[in-house]
C-alpha cells in the first residue's frame, strides 16, 4: 500500500476531516469514510429505548466517536447520503459506486470505508464488488445497535473496519464487509438475523477471515470475478433495468409476474422453493415470458446451498438461468449489471458461474 509522505497541518486535517485524534505519521495510509446512513449513524430518544431514527449522526461523529482510530490512518469524511438502507436505490447505488472510483482514483487515498445500513448491505456491497475499477480496498461496515445504546457495536465495526482497509492484503479482494470481528467477501455474505450483532454471515463458504481488535488473519481466498476483473461498468449510466423477485410458495400463482412484466420488468428472479423450484402454471408463464426475451433467474428461498442448472427444472428447455451460489438479492443486482450487456440467457448463465 502506498504510504502518505506528505504531512498536513494539523489545522487542515481537523477541518477536513473534523477528526482531532488523528494521527499525522507520516506512514499512515490515508483512508476516506463515505457515509449513507443506517443504524450505525441511528439514534434512540434513550439507551433503553426500542426504536431509534437512522441516520441521525454525521460522518464526522461517526469518526470521532471510535478512540485510537487515528493510530490506523489518516481518516477523511465525505456524508454520500443519509438514509435507512431500506431506502436504497439504483440512484444512490450509482451515485456512491461512482464516487468510491472517483476517490480511488486520487493518487493520495489509499482505500475507502463505507458506512451502512445492514438491511440492504449484503446488495450494496455486492453492486460495488463488481463495478469498482481499483484493486485498493473497500470495506462497508455498518451496525445492528444504534450509536446510543448501550454496547453499541459501530464504533468496535469502524476500527476494524478502518484496520482491513489499512492491511495491504485486503488490496483485490473486491468489496468487503466487516462486522462483529469478521470479514466477508461481498458475494457470499447475507444478513441471517433480524436482530443479532451476529448477523452477517457467508453460509455456502465461510468468512473471508477474521478482525480482533484492529488484528486481521485472513482464511480463503475469492476465486470469482470481480473489481477491475469485471466486465461491468457503471460510468455512463444513470439509471439500471428493472429486476424484480418474487418469492415462491405453496399455491403460487402467476399473477405477480404478469404484473411485474406489465411493469416494465426486463429480468425477473425467482425466489424458488427448495432448488429453484415452483408451481406448474409459475413456470408455464415464465417460459412464455423467456421467450419473450425477459430474462428469468431461478434463486432459491432457502439460505444455504446451491441453484443447481438442470436438476428439477429443465432450464435448457424453459431458457432460464440457474442463480449458483447467488442468493435472489444478489441475483438481482448482477442480473441488472448483466443486462446492460445482453438479454441472451447462455451469455447470462455464463456471467452466473462466472461472478
Ligand atoms: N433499517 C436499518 C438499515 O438498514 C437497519 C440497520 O442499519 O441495521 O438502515
Amino acid at each position: 500500500m502506498k504510504r502518505r509522505s506528505i504531512i498536513l497541518s494539523v489545522a487542515t486535517l481537523v477541518a477536513v476531516s473534523g477528526f482531532a485524534g488523528a494521527s499525522l505519521a507520516a506512514d499512515l495510509p490515508n483512508v476516506r469514510v463515505l457515509a449513507t446512513g443506517g443504524t450505525i449513524a441511528g439514534a434512540q430518544a434513550s439507551a433503553t429505548d426500542y426504536g431509534y431514527k437512522s441516520g441521525a449522526y454525521d460522518v464526522n461523529s461517526l469518526i470521532n466517536a471510535v478512540p485510537n482510530l487515528g493510530k490506523l490512518a489518516v481518516i477523511t469524511g465525505e456524508q454520500v447520503a443519509n438514509i435507512g438502507s431500506q431506502d436504497m436505490n439504483d440512484e444512490v447505488w450509482l451515485k456512491l459506486a461512482k464516487r468510491v472510483n472517483a476517490v480511488l482514483a486520487e493518487p493520495g487515498t489509499d482505500g475507502v470505508l463505507i458506512t451502512h445500513g445492514t438491511d440492504t448491505l449484503e446488495e450494496t456491497s455486492y453492486f460495488l464488488s463488481l463495478v469498482t475499477k481499483s484493486d485498493k480496498p473497500v470495506v462497508m461496515v455498518g451496525s445492528m445497535r444504534p450509536a446510543t445504546a448501550i454496547s453499541a457495536d459501530g464504533p468496535g465495526n469502524i476500527y476494524n473496519g478502518v484496520a482491513v482497509v489499512a492491511d495491504p492484503r485486503a488490496k483485490g479482494k473486491g468489496t468487503l464487509v466487516v462486522l462483529n470481528d469478521t470479514i466477508h467477501y461481498a458475494r457470499n455474505v447475507m444478513k441471517t438475523d433480524t436482530t443479532s450483532v451476529q448477523t452477517f454471515q457467508s453460509l455456502n463458504r465461510g468468512p473471508a477471515g477474521v478482525v480482533h481488535t484492529g488484528k486481521v488473519q485472513w482464511f480463503e481466498p475469492m476465486d470469482k470475478k470481480l473489481g477491475k476483473a469485471s466486465e461491468f461498468s457503471i460510468d455512463s449510466l444513470d439509471k439500471l433495468p428493472r429486476v424484480d423477485i418474487i418469492y415462491a410458495h405453496a399455491n403460487m400463482s402467476a399473477d405477480l409476474i404478469d404484473a411485474a412484466i406489465k411493469n416494465g420488468a426486463k429480468g425477473l428472479v425467482i425466489a424458488g422453493v427448495g432448488d429453484g423450484n415452483m408451481t406448474t402454471p409459475a413456470l408455464d408463464v415464465l417460459t412464455t415470458a423467456a421467450k419473450s426475451g425477459v430474462v428469468v433467474v431461478r434463486s432459491t428461498r432457502l439460505a444455504e446451498g446451491i441453484t443447481l442448472r438442470n436438476n428439477e427444472v429443465n432450464d435448457d428447455e424453459k431458457g432460464f438461468v440457474a442463480s449458483g451460489e447467488l442468493n435472489p438479492a444478489k441475483s438481482r443486482v448482477l442480473l441488472q449489471l448483466a443486462l446492460t450487456k445482453t438479454n441472451d440467457p447462455v451469455q447470462i448463465q455464463k456471467m452466473f458461474y462466472e461472478y
